[in-house]
């Protein structure tokens, strides 16, 4: 209904103009007065026929004793030099009005207006069906000046590899008499893979800051419309900018977009594959001698059409992969340069707790923990600033305002009781940071753990002790509440996603080793599975929760004491922190584990 919307505008906003259009002819048509020279004008007057004179700023009206309506142009300044034309009508009679827009002349705008606004409507109608890309068929390409490209490749940091394969990019463009005299062929197109927020816009940005050659812009979300033919002209445009300037870089954000292997179902895949054959033909289009790079961003190089791939096009690929440990040093330095930190603000402390975390995760965190310090307005940020930023980062934001029922937190504190214990009592879980019962995000409390090392790879058991501690929220409600609340959704979902990647992927159930792509997942590289192997592959994803589930439930039932006195705690103080859990689950039976 929502979607048919702006299609039956469409059709009311057409339907409106044309009748509109219509209604405009026809009363401009019937009501114009007839036009006579300024001369019979005169004559009227003279005869005595004019029942009332109308001027107006461009024209005089004339009513006339028969009924009909007349229009004249004086001739310039007519009355200013005539003054005593004006007494003579006056005197025979005439009733005279100045208006500044004749009557008739509203009559006549009084369409256009409504034609205007039937106009707008057609415009927002055509606005919503086509998602707010109209169709324009100028390229919506950004061209930012050398001199505006001010990143250099001292602001991305933690990706060290990736920049030593784009440096000699960057020395060719500099000096391509260099390169060219020994023969050598510059790669045209470069292939940034990695996840999202790792750098990628940001180091193709600096090539072009290093090399000091303007950097276009354009994003392969902005070549894909539902018009035939707009996202290959707007191509057309991107590369024709980039000739006129020479040396630069050219930057195709999200490549993914225009660049994912031909032959699906979707109903533009037509208008894109059009795109996809201009692009490419594009690159083959000029040599080594233009000195245009193109660079582009994927996150998902797996699904890019190989014609893309071939050489002279994106031979290159770079990865840009998330930082470790000391990338997210280097990171958090880069970001720290540009507010006021405190001189001893622990940054090696801050980069351990953000496993995982990406570069604009950690841009994030820096700024979050400005933003802090400002409110609370100190002038420098500090170590718990970046801690409680990082939390918020990690976690979402605290939401004190959300106001629960006494049962929703008794509910709460129980649930995430279940989850800590069980983390605690696992002896292959991440050391727990963080438990609170004040609601973030989406989440009504949360339980975090923090990770003391970069993990890669996954073991099997690391994999079921997340799933079993997943399940301790569910487990303690059920156990000590004897209900179930809708609180575990999340908790289930990223369970039953774990199993799924534990079956399909990892080859981690008795199923063995084999890849199955699951129902309903855009996944072409994996077998389509038979009816049969879809309901084993669903049964082994099963009983991987249910074990976790039961395992879980066991714990919380021999630990049921260090349970009750978390939870009691929770509801007196909201939030524990790391050293306040492990001693509190010591006193109750928990052993403290060996970190
Ligand atoms: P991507 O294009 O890979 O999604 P971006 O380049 O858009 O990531 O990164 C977004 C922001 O995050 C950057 O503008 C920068 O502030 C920060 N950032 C990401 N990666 C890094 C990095 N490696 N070094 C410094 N800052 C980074
Ligand atoms: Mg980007
Ligand atoms: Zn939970």
């Amino acid at each position: 209904m929502v979607r048919l919307l702006p299609r039956v505008a469409l059709v009311l906003g057409i339907l409106a103009l044309v009748g509109g259009t219509a209604f405009y002819w026809r009363t401009s048509r019937t009501s114009a007065p007839t036009e006579i020279a300024f001369s019979e004008f005169l004559r009227h007057v003279d005869a005595g026929r004019a029942v009332s004179v109308t001027v107006t700023d461009a024209a005089i009206d004339v009513a006339l004793k028969d009924r009909r309506i007349v229009r004249t142009v004086p001739p310039p300044g007519f009355f200013g030099t005539n003054a005593a034309f004006v007494t003579d009508l006056a005197r025979r009679g005439v009733l005279l009005q100045v208006k500044p827009i004749a009557p008739s002349g509203a009559l006549q705008y009084g369409p256009i207006g409504i034609a205007i606004c039937f106009m707008g409507l057609l415009g927002y109608a055509v606005y919503k069906t086509t998602s707010g890309r109209l169709p324009s068929m100028e390229g919506r390409a950004r061209t930012a000046d050398p001199k505006e490209t001010t990143v250099r490749f001292s602001d991305v940091a933690g990706v060290d590899e990736a920049k030593d394969e784009v440096a000699e990019i960057v020395a060719f463009l500099r000096e391509p008499q260099r390169f060219q005299a020994v023969g050598g062929r510059i790669p045209r197109g470069v292939l940034l893979v990695g996840p999202p927020g790792t750098g990628k816009t940001l180091l193709a940005r600096a090539i072009a800051g290093e090399a000091g050659v303007p950097f276009l812009f354009a994003s392969g979300s902005d070549f894909v419309e539902m018009y035939a033919g707009v996202g290959a002209s707007r191509v057309r445009r991107l590369f024709r900018d980039a000739r006129k300037h020479g040396s630069c870089i050219v930057f195709i954000d999200e490549l993914d977009a225009v660049g994912r292997a031909r032959g699906g179902h979707s109903l533009s895949h037509e208008e894109r594959e059009q795109t996809l054959n201009q692009l490419l033909v594009e690159m083959d289009g000029f040599d080594e001698t233009h000195g245009i790079v193109v660079i582009a961003a994927t996150n998902r190089a797996d699904i890019l059409d190989h014609a893309l791939l071939r050489p002279g096009r994106f031979d290159r690929q770079v990865t840009v992969s998330n930082p470790d440990l000391k990338g997210r040093n280097e990171i958090l330095r880069v970001h720290l340069r540009k507010v006021t930190a405190a001189p001893d603000v622990n940054v090696v402390s801050i980069a351990r707790g953000t496993p995982g975390f990406s570069g604009a995760d950690l841009a994030n965190v820096v700024n979050e923990a400005a933003l802090l310090a400002g409110r609370e307005g100190r002038s420098a940020v500090t170590t718990a600033d970046l801690e409680a930023a990082r939390d918020k980062v990690m976690m979402g934001a605290e939401r004190r305002s959300i106001a629960l029922t006494e049962a929703e937190r008794v509910n709460c504190a129980w649930h995430e009781a279940g989850h800590a214990v069980v983390a605690a009592a696992l002896p292959q879980a991440d050391p727990l940071h963080k438990v609170t019962i004040i609601p973030r995000g989406r989440a009504m409390g949360v339980t975090m753990q923090l990770p003391e090392i970069d993990r890669h790879t996954y073991t099997k058991e690391y994999l079921n002790t997340q799933v079993a501690i997943l399940m301790g929220g569910r487990a303690a409600e059920e156990l000590f509440m004897e209900h179930m609340t809708s609180g575990a959704s999340n908790d289930i979902e990223r369970a039953t996603d774990i199993a799924a990647h534990m079956v399909c992927e990892f080859g981690m159930s008795p199923l063995g080793p084999l890849a199955f792509s699951r129902k309903g997942q855009e996944d072409n590289r994996a077998r389509q599975l038979s009816e049969e192997s879809s309901r084993r592959v669903d049964a082994e994803i099963q009983a991987i929760v249910m074990r976790a589930y039961d395992r879980a439930r066991s714990l919380l039932e021999t630990h049921r004491d260090a349970v009750g006195a978390l939870a009691t705690t929770l509801l007196d103080l909201e939030s524990l922190e790391a050293e306040e859990i492990a001693s509190l689950l010591e006193r109750h039976g928990v052993a403290r584990r060996a970190h």
